[in-house]
């Protein structure tokens, strides 16, 4: 199972749902400190690797927008869970290879990791083709990790002109995942940053370990995984 059992699980909702709860609670708290309007921070649930029975009693729970990080594993898992349950938002968080990209724009509501041209340029030509235009963010690689997607923060502003004027893309967010070991603050100001000066106002920063200091930072939308759902058991590359 994706969760531990736990002891209380006959007598309150089922641990994920009671996770979800804490985590609002949270959010809701570094959003009053920030003295920030809570209405400005979006939830995203990140459900990769787990079960559609995982991700059930959150849904139930009221939660309505999830990311998932490979368009393959949404694919089985998220159709029949949009039937049974109307209002969901999925936004895709992992990198997107340009012959997922006809999918990703079917299956998604937001795609976060646009961070090269030809994406921008494949994805531009499948919008027109499908009539369906997902919001887009472009990814930024804050530390300037060489194993890690995005584009330098040299090279963003060049970038997100080129989506808007090249691509007639409609750029509405940067995404940024610092490294592991540094302070994440530097790299949520640095975003914060990119983005004002771009005329760009949603900014996707903050996972389970570092979400209160993206909301200080100015976070407009929170992807949460491991602190909703428990510990992941299929390491993710
Ligand atoms: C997995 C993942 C998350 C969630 O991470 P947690 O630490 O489990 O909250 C957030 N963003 C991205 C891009 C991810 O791949």
């Amino acid at each position: 199972m994706s969760y531990p059992p736990d002891p209380d699980r006959h007598d309150g909702p089922p641990p994920p749902a009671r996770a979800l709860r804490s985590v609002k609670t949270r959010i809701a708290e570094a959003v009053a400190r920030s003295g920030r309007d809570p209405e400005t921070v979006t939830l995203i649930a990140v459900s990769k690797t787990f079960s559609q029975e995982a991700i059930t009693p959150v849904i139930v729970a009221g939660q309505r927008i999830f990311g998932e990080n490979r368009v393959q594993e949404s694919k089985g898992k998220w159709p029949s869970l949009k039937r049974a349950h109307p209002g969901i938002a999925l936004h895709l968080i992992g990198p997107l290879q340009t012959n997922k990209a006809a999918e990703a724009i079917e299956m998604f509501d937001c795609i976060q990791t646009l961070d090269r041209p030809k994406l921008a340029r494949v994805l531009a030509d499948e919008i027109t083709r499908q009539g369906r235009a997902p919001e887009l963010f472009v990814e930024i690689n804050t530390g300037g990790e060489e194993q890690k997607a995005g584009i330098s923060p040299r090279g963003a502003d060049g970038f997100i002109a080129a989506c808007r004027t090249e691509y007639g893309l409609t750029i509405s967010g940067l995404m940024c995942i610092p490294p592991a070991d540094e302070d994440a603050t530097l790299h949520f100001t640095l975003l914060a940053r990119i983005a004002r000066r771009n005329g760009i106002t949603s900014l996707s920063m903050g996972m389970s370990g570092d979400f209160e200091t993206a909301i200080g930072c100015g976070a407009t939308h929170v992807r949460i995984g491991s602190a909703i759902f428990g510990d992941r058991r299929i390491r993710m590359t």
